[in-house]
């Protein structure tokens, strides 16, 4: 395209961008621009931001100025800059003498444009023209180091200092003077006279949520420069406008560069909305809809049926990822700490039981969801990580999938398979729900206000019953125990249910089941979640608070194991913790809030009970002895199993003391102690008991029938 000549001179163009900023008036008659000018020096910024359609609705004229400024941006940025810079110095006016207005107004000034009509999108950068100003709306998943760029080299003749020499390296090539022209000595480079900028390159990438389903993110770098180079940080969802440039794919070795190149935006103007919760928009249309739908006596139920329709069954785990899904409410204490209101619900379980179809059907469902494995699809894995720039060579910080669905929803399948780092780093995200790195000498905290729903395979393949959660999945109980939920799913032959199961899958793929559609569309669904999470923060009544309390003490009594006859308590194990509190209040308010209802009631609290309730039941279910013990889930090691081994211990010491020869019987002893704790029929356990303090080196096995005891 043949290069327009420009429609005002430099000077021109300035004057007509003075005459804006001081004259433009908004509806209410206020001079917006020059109290914002005002505003701009008493705090010593240097950045002045314009709405494109403000300028050209400023008049007629000022129609072309604006339509040229997508066409020509650098050519207007350089006169808007002078333009600032010439009204600076007007108004400070005496000021400047003082020293810190005095180098103040010697800074570059920049006008920052912004909601200019050339909006596209990530995927669509590459259909524009080299050195157009285009916005786009995309998400930081890298930020690096800052460096400082060289815009104008100054060299100094060693023999006489004040022959300086000055280049402009606006174009990118610096070629240093050789010699000096009067004396016969090469010039040497002064950084202390020469001109930098702040520098730092980002990486802007398209949001899980636009993302075409199936479809790799794109992403664009770009430069940020000068006053705004501090901006972003990775995570934030951000608006920019920038300039398309380009520069060179990389460089071959020795033979400079090659003939291709890639896009790049020089950042002129970046917002960083905090709260646009998604492009979902609701309109008045939907926001009634939303109501209508609320009012319905069935509605939790429609909910829970839409969620997966595919898969057959798990109503309960449905249910638990819909409360998931709109989430309880983020809570100040008076001194200051937080308590999330996100809910973070686990699957355990058997291969093919449906856990990775329930996660992808939720994070389409959820506004700003995401999938992704415990492997991660980047380097930076589920949490954040430095890593080295090919650019640059320098370090950069780049978000993981906490950080990218930072006020969302990540589903992370196969989550037992994260890496080290993420290990270490996951506690805090999901508690504190930041992410705070030291590496490589970049330090920050990033958000992940994220609600995490996960699933984790067993690691020997199957569900084993007999042993603790802990110890059938790779993951420690301090991550465990972080969780609000975690459902075990068990695959096991039941021929009434195999059979349902069958018919739903042969009848869906089928096409002919009425069932696998979803009751509410999902389109509908995701607005009517985006509108609770925005306009609904629901609060306990204290009906639901006595109801919660009264299962918590209720709960903490069921931990008690009694011997045979249902008489002596034979030891207490912790049945349920604070921990399970907080998730028992965010599930109820979860809940008041999927009805649209700003109060909790004790029917919600009573709904979030059962959920814990079927946890309890799964994971820290004793299926030997039917206690409930939550401290396998916490610790790793359960108390049930703890006192188990004291009483067999202790019954062993008691009946070696009473023998003649030191050693008692090795079926007595199982007989006795499967008797004591009300195992009869499951003597098995003895057994693993007895194994295990063989193991530990407190009995040996004299003859196979026989026990005694090593004497310490
Ligand atoms: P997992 O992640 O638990 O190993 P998948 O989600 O990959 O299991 O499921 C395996 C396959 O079996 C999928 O095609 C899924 O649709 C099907 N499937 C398993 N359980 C059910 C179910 N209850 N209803 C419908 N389909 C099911
Ligand atoms: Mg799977």
């Amino acid at each position: 395209m043949a290069e327009r000549a420009p429609l005002l001179s430099p000077d021109e163009l300035a004057e007509k961008y003075k005459e804006f900023i001081r004259f433009y008036l908004d509806e209410d008659g206020e001079p917006i621009y020059s109290n914002a000018l005002a505003q701009m020096i008493e705090d010593q910024r240097r950045s002045l931001e314009v709405n494109w359609v403000h300028l050209y609705n400023f008049n007629p004229e000022f129609r072309e100025i604006a339509e040229d400024i997508i066409v020509h941006p650098t050519f207007h940025l350089e006169a808007a800059s002078i333009a600032l810079k010439e009204l600076v110095n007007e108004l400070l006016g005496d000021l400047i003498r003082e020293e810190r207005y005095r180098i103040y107004s010697e800074e570059d000034f920049h006008l920052r444009f912004y909601n200019i009509p050339t909006k596209a999108s990530l995927r669509e950068v590459t259909k524009f023209s080299i050195g157009r100003l285009i916005e786009i709306e995309g998400i930081i998943t890298r930020v690096s180091d800052i460096y400082d760029k060289l815009l104008q080299a100054v060299y100094v003749c060693p023999e006489d200092k004040h022959d300086v020499i000055v280049l402009d390296v606006a174009s990118g090539k610096v070629k240093p003077p050789e010699k000096c022209s009067k004396h016969d000595a090469p010039m040497k480079f002064s950084p202390e006279l020469s001109k930098f900028v702040r520098w730092r390159t980002i990486r802007i990438q398209e949001r899980p949520e636009d993302l075409p389903p199936g479809m790799m993110p794109e992403h664009i770098d770009g430069v940020l420069l000068d006053d705004i180079v501090d901006e972003v940080k990775p995570g934030d969802r951000v608006k920019v406008t920038g300039i398309i440039r380009i520069k060179p794919a990389r460089r071959d070795e020795g033979r400079g560069q090659g003939p291709i190149y890639k896009r790049y935006l020089e950042i002129v103007h970046v917002e960083v909305p905090n709260r646009i919760y998604e492009k979902l928009e609701i309109t008045p249309e939907d926001e009634e809809e939303i109501w209508r739908l609320a009012e319905r006596e069935d509605l939790e139920d429609l909910i829970v049926k839409s969620i997966a329709p595919s898969v057959f069954g798990w109503i309960e785990v449905k249910r638990a990822i819909a409360y998931a899904l709109f989430g309880g409410s983020t809570k100040i204490l008076a001194d200051g700490s937080k308590v999330r209101g996100e809910i973070n619900i686990l699957m355990v379980g058997d291969p093919g039981v449906a856990k990775s179809q329930l996660l992808k059907y939720a994070a389409q469902l959820a506004p700003r969801g995401l999938y992704t494995t415990g492997k991660g699809s980047t380097a930076a894995g589920l949490t954040a990580a430095v890593v080295r720039d090919s650019a640059t060579g320098g370090w950069t910080l780049e978000a993981g999938a906490l950080v990218l669905a930072d006020r969302g929803v990540a589903c992370i399948d196969e989550f037992d398979k994260m890496s080290e780092d993420d290990r270490r780093s996951i506690h805090e995200a999901m508690e504190q729900q930041t992410i705070s790195i030291a590496k490589a000498g970049i330090v920050a905290t990033l958000n992940a206000r994220t609600t995490i729903i996960a699933a984790a395979n067993p690691k020997k393949g199957r569900y084993d019953d007999y042993v603790s959660i802990t110890e059938n999945i790779n993951l420690p109980p301090t991550i465990l125990s972080r969780f609000d939920l975690v459902f075990i799913m068990k695959d096991r032959p039941s021929p009434e249910a195999d059979s349902m199961v069958a018919e739903h899958i042969l009848i869906t793929r089928m096409g002919r089941n009425p069932e696998a559609k979803p009751p509410i569309d999902p389109t509908l669904l995701k607005k009517y979640i985006a509108y609770a999470k925005q306009n609904i923060d629901p609060t306990l009544t204290d009906e639901a608070a006595r109801k919660i309390k009264e299962f918590y003490v209720e709960m903490r009594k069921k931990g008690i194991a009694r011997d045979e006859e249902g008489g002596d308590i034979l030891f207490e194990t912790i049945a349920i913790t604070p921990r399970q509190l907080e998730a028992l209040i965010r599930l109820s308010e979860a809940r008041a809030r999927m009805h649209l209802r700003k109060e909790v009631t004790a029917e919600d609290a009573e709904m979030a009970i059962k959920l814990v309730n079927i946890m309890l039941e799964g994971a820290a279910h004793d299926v030997v002895s039917g206690i409930r013990d939550i401290t396998g889930l916490m610790t790793g090691v359960s108390y049930t199993m703890v006192k188990r081994r004291e009483i067999v211990y202790s019954l062993i010491k008691q009946l070696v003391e009473e023998s003649e020869d030191g050693a008692v019987d090795r079926d007595v002893v199982v007989r006795l102690a499967a008797e004591k704790l009300n195992l009869r029929g499951k003597e098995y356990v003895i057994e693993d008991i007895l194994k295990k303090l063989n193991e530990d080196g407190l009995i040996i096995f004299p003859k196979l029938d026989k026990i005694s005891l090593i004497e310490g």
